[in-house]
Protein backbone atom coordinates (compact mmCIF):
# COMPACT_ATOMS: atom_id res chain seq x y z
CA UNK A 1 0.00 0.00 0.00
CA UNK A 2 0.94 3.95 -0.53
CA UNK A 3 2.63 5.91 1.89
CA UNK A 4 -0.86 7.85 1.53
CA UNK A 5 -3.62 5.45 2.61
CA UNK A 6 -5.31 6.51 5.31
CA UNK A 7 -3.30 9.83 5.50
CA UNK A 8 -5.73 13.17 5.31
CA UNK A 9 -5.30 15.92 3.23
CA UNK A 10 -6.89 18.88 2.60
CA UNK A 11 -6.49 20.03 -1.26
CA UNK A 12 -6.72 23.93 -1.98
CA UNK A 13 -7.17 24.77 -5.81
CA UNK A 14 -8.23 22.01 -7.73
CA UNK A 15 -6.59 23.34 -11.27
CA UNK A 16 -3.99 21.31 -13.21
CA UNK A 17 -1.30 20.45 -10.73
CA UNK A 18 -4.04 20.42 -8.11
CA UNK A 19 -6.33 17.97 -10.03
CA UNK A 20 -3.49 15.95 -10.71
CA UNK A 21 -2.84 15.69 -6.76
CA UNK A 22 -6.31 14.57 -6.13
CA UNK A 23 -6.52 11.98 -8.74
CA UNK A 24 -3.23 10.64 -7.37
CA UNK A 25 -4.19 10.98 -3.45
CA UNK A 26 -7.21 9.39 -4.29
CA UNK A 27 -6.10 6.81 -5.95
CA UNK A 28 -3.67 6.23 -3.44
CA UNK A 29 -6.26 5.16 -0.45
CA UNK A 30 -5.74 8.85 0.85
CA UNK A 31 -9.18 10.92 2.91
CA UNK A 32 -9.48 14.29 1.17
CA UNK A 33 -11.27 17.45 1.65
CA UNK A 34 -11.04 19.66 -1.49
CA UNK A 35 -11.87 23.06 -2.41
CA UNK A 36 -11.83 25.28 -5.42
CA UNK A 37 -13.49 28.69 -6.06
CA UNK A 38 -15.12 27.42 -9.34
CA UNK A 39 -18.13 25.57 -8.62
CA UNK A 40 -17.67 23.10 -11.47
CA UNK A 41 -14.17 22.16 -10.33
CA UNK A 42 -15.79 21.29 -7.06
CA UNK A 43 -18.78 19.33 -8.49
CA UNK A 44 -15.78 17.34 -10.32
CA UNK A 45 -14.11 15.93 -7.42
CA UNK A 46 -17.23 15.33 -5.45
CA UNK A 47 -16.96 11.80 -5.78
CA UNK A 48 -13.48 11.43 -4.20
CA UNK A 49 -13.23 14.34 -1.92
CA UNK A 50 -15.30 15.84 0.99
CA UNK A 51 -15.94 19.41 -0.51
CA UNK A 52 -15.70 22.04 2.08
CA UNK A 53 -13.55 25.39 2.42
CA UNK A 54 -10.47 24.54 4.20
CA UNK A 55 -10.36 28.09 5.88
CA UNK A 56 -14.14 26.94 7.21
CA UNK A 57 -13.06 23.40 8.34
CA UNK A 58 -11.19 22.11 10.88
CA UNK A 59 -7.67 20.49 9.72
CA UNK A 60 -6.40 19.29 13.11
CA UNK A 61 -4.66 15.82 12.78
CA UNK A 62 -4.75 16.76 8.56
CA UNK A 63 -1.25 15.46 7.18
CA UNK A 64 -1.23 18.62 5.15
CA UNK A 65 -3.11 21.24 3.59
CA UNK A 66 -1.73 20.97 -0.08
CA UNK A 67 -1.68 24.51 -2.20
CA UNK A 68 -0.92 25.39 -5.47
CA UNK A 69 2.43 27.25 -6.29
CA UNK A 70 0.38 30.17 -7.67
CA UNK A 71 -1.28 30.93 -3.79
CA UNK A 72 0.64 33.83 -2.26
CA UNK A 73 2.13 32.33 0.99
CA UNK A 74 2.98 36.02 1.65
CA UNK A 75 -1.06 36.73 2.00
CA UNK A 76 -3.11 34.30 1.63
CA UNK A 77 -4.82 33.21 4.89
CA UNK A 78 -4.77 29.83 4.93
CA UNK A 79 -0.88 30.31 6.26
CA UNK A 80 -2.37 31.16 9.22
CA UNK A 81 -5.36 29.30 9.54
CA UNK A 82 -2.73 26.14 8.72
CA UNK A 83 -0.69 27.21 11.34
CA UNK A 84 -3.33 27.47 13.90
CA UNK A 85 -4.50 23.81 13.37
CA UNK A 86 -1.05 22.71 13.56
CA UNK A 87 -1.19 21.42 9.58
CA UNK A 88 2.20 21.87 7.63
CA UNK A 89 1.49 23.59 4.06
CA UNK A 90 2.97 21.90 1.23
CA UNK A 91 2.60 21.40 -2.27
CA UNK A 92 2.65 18.24 -5.17
CA UNK A 93 6.97 18.81 -4.70
CA UNK A 94 6.69 17.56 -1.25
CA UNK A 95 4.52 15.10 -1.96
CA UNK A 96 6.18 13.74 -4.38
CA UNK A 97 9.58 13.48 -2.27
CA UNK A 98 7.20 11.58 0.66
CA UNK A 99 6.48 8.96 -2.08
CA UNK A 100 10.11 8.12 -2.92
CA UNK A 101 10.47 5.38 -0.81
CA UNK A 102 7.71 3.69 -2.58
CA UNK A 103 9.66 4.30 -6.02
CA UNK A 104 12.30 2.03 -8.19
CA UNK A 105 15.98 3.53 -7.24
CA UNK A 106 16.14 6.60 -9.05
CA UNK A 107 17.65 10.25 -8.59
CA UNK A 108 16.71 13.31 -9.04
CA UNK A 109 17.96 17.13 -10.14
CA UNK A 110 16.86 20.23 -8.94
CA UNK A 111 17.14 22.94 -11.06
CA UNK A 112 16.58 26.68 -9.52
CA UNK A 113 17.12 30.09 -10.12
CA UNK A 114 15.49 33.37 -10.99
CA UNK A 115 15.99 32.89 -15.71
CA UNK A 116 16.90 29.46 -17.44
CA UNK A 117 15.41 27.25 -15.19
CA UNK A 118 13.52 25.49 -17.85
CA UNK A 119 16.06 26.03 -20.73
CA UNK A 120 18.36 24.09 -18.48
CA UNK A 121 15.77 21.51 -17.28
CA UNK A 122 14.96 20.61 -21.09
CA UNK A 123 18.54 20.16 -21.90
CA UNK A 124 19.71 18.04 -18.92
CA UNK A 125 16.50 15.77 -19.60
CA UNK A 126 18.05 15.73 -23.73
CA UNK A 127 21.53 14.99 -22.56
CA UNK A 128 20.19 12.03 -20.34
CA UNK A 129 17.59 10.81 -23.13
CA UNK A 130 20.85 10.70 -25.73
CA UNK A 131 22.40 9.22 -23.20
CA UNK A 132 19.60 6.25 -23.01
CA UNK A 133 18.84 6.45 -19.70
CA UNK A 134 15.01 6.76 -18.19
CA UNK A 135 14.34 9.98 -17.67
CA UNK A 136 11.59 12.90 -16.95
CA UNK A 137 10.35 16.39 -16.40
CA UNK A 138 8.46 17.90 -13.86
CA UNK A 139 7.98 20.49 -11.70
CA UNK A 140 7.06 24.03 -13.72
CA UNK A 141 7.39 21.93 -16.90
CA UNK A 142 5.96 19.07 -18.23
CA UNK A 143 3.23 17.24 -16.58
CA UNK A 144 2.13 17.24 -13.23
CA UNK A 145 4.45 15.23 -10.88
CA UNK A 146 1.77 13.20 -9.55
CA UNK A 147 0.25 12.14 -12.99
CA UNK A 148 3.42 10.81 -13.83
CA UNK A 149 4.01 6.85 -14.48
CA UNK A 150 7.15 6.29 -12.40
CA UNK A 151 10.37 5.84 -14.15
CA UNK A 152 11.61 2.32 -14.00
CA UNK A 153 15.36 1.65 -12.03
CA UNK A 154 17.93 3.75 -12.79
CA UNK A 155 15.55 6.47 -13.79
CA UNK A 156 16.38 9.99 -13.31
CA UNK A 157 13.90 12.95 -12.86
CA UNK A 158 14.42 16.20 -14.06
CA UNK A 159 12.53 19.26 -11.63
CA UNK A 160 12.53 22.50 -12.41
CA UNK A 161 11.59 24.08 -9.25
CA UNK A 162 10.68 27.86 -8.75
CA UNK A 163 10.88 29.59 -5.57
CA UNK A 164 7.17 29.69 -4.97
CA UNK A 165 7.85 25.43 -5.16
CA UNK A 166 10.45 25.55 -2.95
CA UNK A 167 8.57 27.39 -0.46
CA UNK A 168 6.02 24.40 -0.44
CA UNK A 169 8.79 21.73 0.19
CA UNK A 170 10.29 20.67 3.61
CA UNK A 171 11.97 17.28 2.37
CA UNK A 172 13.08 17.09 -1.39
CA UNK A 173 16.66 16.09 -1.23
CA UNK A 174 18.06 16.47 -4.73
CA UNK A 175 21.19 14.26 -6.06
CA UNK A 176 21.91 17.05 -7.95
CA UNK A 177 20.68 20.73 -6.47
CA UNK A 178 21.64 23.45 -9.14
CA UNK A 179 20.88 27.53 -8.53
CA UNK A 180 21.15 29.39 -11.98
CA UNK A 181 20.99 32.54 -10.64
CA UNK A 182 19.05 35.11 -8.75
CA UNK A 183 18.28 38.67 -9.65
CA UNK A 184 15.55 40.58 -8.48
CA UNK A 185 11.65 38.80 -9.76
CA UNK A 186 8.28 38.02 -8.36
CA UNK A 187 9.17 40.76 -5.44
CA UNK A 188 5.41 41.50 -4.84
CA UNK A 189 5.32 37.70 -3.00
CA UNK A 190 8.38 38.25 -0.95
CA UNK A 191 9.87 40.34 2.03
CA UNK A 192 12.23 41.92 -0.48
CA UNK A 193 15.31 40.38 -2.23
CA UNK A 194 16.81 39.13 0.35
CA UNK A 195 14.12 37.03 1.14
CA UNK A 196 13.42 35.78 -2.12
CA UNK A 197 17.05 34.72 -2.61
CA UNK A 198 16.83 32.80 0.56
CA UNK A 199 13.72 31.08 -0.75
CA UNK A 200 16.07 29.98 -3.32
CA UNK A 201 18.88 28.59 -1.25
CA UNK A 202 16.34 26.67 0.60
CA UNK A 203 16.82 23.89 -1.85
CA UNK A 204 20.11 23.26 -0.61
CA UNK A 205 19.15 22.88 3.16
CA UNK A 206 17.13 20.04 2.36
CA UNK A 207 19.75 18.06 0.47
CA UNK A 208 22.32 15.03 1.64
CA UNK A 209 25.84 16.73 2.34
CA UNK A 210 27.24 13.74 0.19
CA UNK A 211 25.12 14.77 -2.53
CA UNK A 212 26.34 17.62 -5.25
CA UNK A 213 25.67 21.10 -5.51
CA UNK A 214 26.01 23.35 -8.64
CA UNK A 215 26.23 27.16 -8.78
CA UNK A 216 25.98 28.57 -11.97
CA UNK A 217 25.87 32.72 -11.55
CA UNK A 218 27.97 35.05 -11.31
CA UNK A 219 25.05 37.67 -9.66
CA UNK A 220 25.83 38.85 -5.82
CA UNK A 221 23.52 36.98 -4.35
CA UNK A 222 24.32 33.35 -6.07
CA UNK A 223 28.14 34.04 -4.98
CA UNK A 224 27.13 34.82 -1.68
CA UNK A 225 24.78 31.55 -1.76
CA UNK A 226 27.83 30.17 -2.80
CA UNK A 227 30.10 31.52 -0.23
CA UNK A 228 27.52 30.56 2.34
CA UNK A 229 27.10 26.36 1.59
CA UNK A 230 30.74 26.50 1.72
CA UNK A 231 31.25 28.36 4.86
CA UNK A 232 28.95 25.99 6.62
CA UNK A 233 30.61 22.80 5.55
CA UNK A 234 27.96 20.42 5.48
CA UNK A 235 27.35 19.59 1.67
CA UNK A 236 30.40 17.96 0.42
CA UNK A 237 30.42 18.18 -3.43
CA UNK A 238 29.94 22.21 -4.49
CA UNK A 239 30.61 23.27 -8.54
CA UNK A 240 30.89 26.90 -9.52
CA UNK A 241 29.48 25.70 -13.37
CA UNK A 242 31.08 28.97 -14.14
CA UNK A 243 34.65 27.99 -14.15
CA UNK A 244 33.49 25.35 -16.36
CA UNK A 245 35.53 23.47 -19.21
CA UNK A 246 33.35 24.79 -21.87
CA UNK A 247 35.05 27.24 -23.38
CA UNK A 248 33.88 31.27 -23.66
CA UNK A 249 32.87 30.76 -27.32
CA UNK A 250 31.18 27.53 -27.77
CA UNK A 251 27.13 28.10 -28.98
CA UNK A 252 25.11 25.76 -30.02
CA UNK A 253 22.25 26.16 -32.84
CA UNK A 254 19.74 26.35 -30.20
CA UNK A 255 21.25 27.64 -27.35
CA UNK A 256 22.37 31.03 -28.61
CA UNK A 257 23.91 34.15 -26.16
CA UNK A 258 26.03 34.33 -23.18
CA UNK A 259 22.95 33.13 -21.06
CA UNK A 260 22.65 29.90 -22.78
CA UNK A 261 26.35 28.91 -22.31
CA UNK A 262 25.95 29.67 -18.54
CA UNK A 263 22.99 27.38 -18.58
CA UNK A 264 25.28 24.77 -21.04
CA UNK A 265 27.83 24.82 -18.75
CA UNK A 266 25.26 24.11 -15.83
CA UNK A 267 23.64 21.12 -17.66
CA UNK A 268 27.09 19.80 -18.07
CA UNK A 269 28.41 19.87 -14.68
CA UNK A 270 24.75 18.56 -13.45
CA UNK A 271 25.22 15.54 -15.86
CA UNK A 272 29.11 14.86 -15.44
CA UNK A 273 27.77 14.68 -11.45
CA UNK A 274 25.45 12.05 -12.66
CA UNK A 275 28.24 9.75 -14.83
CA UNK A 276 27.60 11.33 -18.28
CA UNK A 277 30.88 11.92 -19.89
CA UNK A 278 31.90 14.55 -23.06
CA UNK A 279 31.68 11.83 -25.58
CA UNK A 280 27.65 11.51 -24.81
CA UNK A 281 26.89 15.43 -23.51
CA UNK A 282 28.59 16.98 -26.71
CA UNK A 283 26.56 16.00 -29.41
CA UNK A 284 23.60 16.45 -27.12
CA UNK A 285 24.39 19.67 -26.89
CA UNK A 286 24.64 19.96 -30.62
CA UNK A 287 21.25 18.23 -31.35
CA UNK A 288 19.36 20.48 -28.35
CA UNK A 289 16.20 21.75 -30.17
CA UNK A 290 15.56 24.45 -27.37
CA UNK A 291 11.98 25.50 -26.21
CA UNK A 292 9.67 28.02 -27.91
CA UNK A 293 9.24 31.26 -26.80
CA UNK A 294 13.09 31.53 -25.81
CA UNK A 295 15.03 32.46 -28.14
CA UNK A 296 13.36 30.59 -30.37
CA UNK A 297 14.59 30.76 -34.26
CA UNK A 298 11.16 31.52 -35.85
CA UNK A 299 12.09 32.58 -39.62
CA UNK A 300 14.88 33.39 -41.70
CA UNK A 301 13.59 35.76 -44.98
CA UNK A 302 15.51 37.54 -47.18
CA UNK A 303 18.80 37.13 -45.08
CA UNK A 304 17.11 38.32 -41.92
CA UNK A 305 16.48 36.38 -38.78
CA UNK A 306 13.02 36.22 -36.73
CA UNK A 307 13.75 35.30 -32.73
CA UNK A 308 10.94 34.90 -30.34
CA UNK A 309 12.06 35.50 -26.74
CA UNK A 310 8.54 36.22 -25.74
CA UNK A 311 9.52 34.32 -22.71
CA UNK A 312 11.59 36.99 -21.46
CA UNK A 313 9.83 38.64 -18.78
CA UNK A 314 12.15 40.48 -17.03
CA UNK A 315 15.70 42.83 -18.07
CA UNK A 316 17.74 40.24 -16.42
CA UNK A 317 16.63 38.17 -19.07
CA UNK A 318 16.22 40.05 -22.46
CA UNK A 319 19.86 41.37 -21.33
CA UNK A 320 22.42 38.74 -22.71
CA UNK A 321 19.41 37.75 -25.13
CA UNK A 322 20.73 41.11 -27.03
CA UNK A 323 24.40 39.86 -26.21
CA UNK A 324 23.63 36.79 -28.88
CA UNK A 325 23.66 38.60 -32.02
CA UNK A 326 25.47 41.66 -33.47
CA UNK A 327 22.56 44.14 -35.47
CA UNK A 328 19.28 43.63 -33.70
CA UNK A 329 15.46 44.90 -34.31
CA UNK A 330 14.70 45.05 -30.71
CA UNK A 331 11.06 44.69 -29.61
CA UNK A 332 10.43 45.38 -26.08
CA UNK A 333 7.61 46.35 -24.10
CA UNK A 334 4.81 45.07 -22.35
CA UNK A 335 4.13 44.97 -18.43
CA UNK A 336 6.74 46.53 -16.65
CA UNK A 337 8.55 45.09 -13.90
CA UNK A 338 11.12 47.13 -13.15
CA UNK A 339 11.58 50.96 -14.09
CA UNK A 340 14.91 50.86 -15.30
CA UNK A 341 16.63 48.32 -18.09
CA UNK A 342 20.41 48.14 -16.09
CA UNK A 343 20.62 44.32 -16.76
CA UNK A 344 20.30 45.16 -20.27
CA UNK A 345 22.71 47.54 -20.92
CA UNK A 346 25.83 46.23 -21.27
CA UNK A 347 24.78 44.77 -24.44
CA UNK A 348 22.91 47.86 -26.20
CA UNK A 349 25.76 48.03 -28.43
CA UNK A 350 24.40 45.28 -30.61
CA UNK A 351 21.10 47.16 -31.00
CA UNK A 352 20.74 48.78 -34.32
CA UNK A 353 17.22 50.19 -33.03
CA UNK A 354 13.84 49.59 -30.33
CA UNK A 355 10.37 49.07 -31.09
CA UNK A 356 8.30 49.48 -27.71
CA UNK A 357 5.49 47.87 -27.29
CA UNK A 358 2.39 47.86 -24.74
CA UNK A 359 2.23 49.88 -21.67
CA UNK A 360 5.65 50.31 -20.66
CA UNK A 361 5.86 52.09 -24.20
CA UNK A 362 6.28 55.13 -22.93
CA UNK A 363 8.98 55.10 -19.99
CA UNK A 364 11.08 52.62 -22.43
CA UNK A 365 10.98 55.23 -25.00
CA UNK A 366 12.56 57.86 -22.49
CA UNK A 367 14.89 55.25 -21.33
CA UNK A 368 16.43 54.40 -24.69
CA UNK A 369 15.92 57.91 -26.68
CA UNK A 370 19.10 59.26 -25.53
CA UNK A 371 20.91 56.06 -26.70
CA UNK A 372 19.26 54.87 -29.44
CA UNK A 373 16.72 55.20 -32.15
CA UNK A 374 13.01 53.92 -30.99
CA UNK A 375 10.13 54.04 -32.35
CA UNK A 376 6.93 53.76 -30.18
CA UNK A 377 4.51 50.81 -31.86
CA UNK A 378 2.43 49.92 -29.43
CA UNK A 379 1.27 46.99 -31.02
CA UNK A 380 2.94 43.73 -32.13
CA UNK A 381 1.89 43.42 -35.63
CA UNK A 382 3.16 47.59 -36.08
CA UNK A 383 6.50 46.96 -34.24
CA UNK A 384 7.36 43.67 -36.58
CA UNK A 385 6.11 45.43 -39.87
CA UNK A 386 8.64 48.74 -38.39
CA UNK A 387 11.28 46.53 -37.76
CA UNK A 388 11.48 44.32 -41.14
CA UNK A 389 11.02 47.27 -43.11
CA UNK A 390 13.95 48.85 -41.64
CA UNK A 391 16.06 45.74 -41.62
CA UNK A 392 19.24 44.63 -43.86
CA UNK A 393 20.65 40.98 -44.75
CA UNK A 394 22.43 40.19 -41.82
CA UNK A 395 20.16 42.08 -39.11
CA UNK A 396 17.84 40.20 -36.25
CA UNK A 397 14.73 41.03 -35.21
CA UNK A 398 14.12 40.23 -31.97
CA UNK A 399 11.10 40.02 -29.67
CA UNK A 400 12.38 40.07 -26.40
CA UNK A 401 10.30 42.18 -24.52
CA UNK A 402 11.92 42.59 -20.77
CA UNK A 403 8.49 42.44 -19.52
CA UNK A 404 5.74 40.46 -18.32
CA UNK A 405 2.55 39.87 -20.95
CA UNK A 406 -0.59 40.63 -18.97
CA UNK A 407 -0.98 44.20 -20.43
CA UNK A 408 -1.98 42.97 -23.71
CA UNK A 409 -1.95 39.12 -23.88
CA UNK A 410 -2.93 35.92 -22.14
CA UNK A 411 0.19 35.03 -21.04
CA UNK A 412 3.70 34.62 -22.59
CA UNK A 413 2.71 31.74 -25.10
CA UNK A 414 0.08 33.60 -26.69
CA UNK A 415 2.57 36.93 -26.92
CA UNK A 416 4.82 34.84 -28.84
CA UNK A 417 2.42 33.40 -30.73
CA UNK A 418 1.35 37.08 -31.91
CA UNK A 419 4.71 37.84 -33.04
CA UNK A 420 4.95 34.74 -34.79
CA UNK A 421 1.82 35.50 -37.00
CA UNK A 422 2.81 39.19 -37.02
CA UNK A 423 6.04 37.39 -38.97
CA UNK A 424 4.51 34.83 -40.96
CA UNK A 425 2.35 38.02 -41.96
CA UNK A 426 5.48 40.01 -42.92
CA UNK A 427 7.07 37.64 -45.09
CA UNK A 428 4.48 36.72 -47.15
CA UNK A 429 3.95 39.98 -47.72
CA UNK A 430 7.18 40.67 -48.57
CA UNK A 431 7.59 43.73 -46.04
CA UNK A 432 10.99 42.94 -45.47
CA UNK A 433 13.80 45.75 -46.28
CA UNK A 434 11.16 48.06 -47.99
P1 LIG B 1 12.70 30.15 -16.52
O1 LIG B 1 12.09 28.82 -16.63
O2 LIG B 1 13.62 30.27 -15.34
O3 LIG B 1 11.77 31.30 -16.64
P2 LIG B 1 13.58 29.98 -19.29
O4 LIG B 1 14.56 28.93 -19.68
O5 LIG B 1 12.17 29.80 -19.64
O6 LIG B 1 13.72 30.27 -17.73
O7 LIG B 1 14.10 31.37 -19.85
C1 LIG B 1 13.43 32.56 -19.53
C2 LIG B 1 14.04 33.73 -20.23
O8 LIG B 1 15.30 34.03 -19.67
C3 LIG B 1 14.27 33.51 -21.72
O9 LIG B 1 13.93 34.70 -22.38
C4 LIG B 1 15.74 33.24 -21.85
O10 LIG B 1 16.25 33.72 -23.07
C5 LIG B 1 16.34 33.97 -20.65
N1 LIG B 1 17.42 33.21 -20.02
C6 LIG B 1 17.66 31.88 -20.13
N2 LIG B 1 18.72 31.53 -19.39
C7 LIG B 1 19.17 32.63 -18.76
C8 LIG B 1 20.24 32.91 -17.86
N3 LIG B 1 21.07 31.94 -17.44
N4 LIG B 1 20.42 34.20 -17.43
C9 LIG B 1 19.58 35.17 -17.86
N5 LIG B 1 18.57 34.96 -18.72
C10 LIG B 1 18.34 33.72 -19.16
Amino acid sequence: SSVFSGKRYAILGLARSGMATLEALSASGAELLAWDNQEDLRNAVADRAVIADPMESDLAGFDGVVVSPGVPLNRHPIVAKAASDGVPIIGDMELFAQARGGLPPHRIVGITGTNGKSTTTALIHHILQSAALPTQMGGNIGLPIMSQNPLPAGGIYVLELSSYQIDLMQSLDCDVAMLLNITPDHLDRYDGFDAYAAAKARLFDMMSPDHVAIFAGKDEKSQLALREIRAEGRVRHIVDSSLSVLAGQESWPSLQGPHNLENARAAVAAVEALGIDEAQWRPALESFRGLDHRMERTAEADGVLFVNDSKATNPASSGPALGAYPRIHWILGGLPKSDNLAECEPFFGNVVQAYTIGEAGPLFDELLRPVMPVESCEMMLTAVQRAAANARPGDTILLSPACASFDQFKDFEARGECFRCAVKSVIEKQQIGT
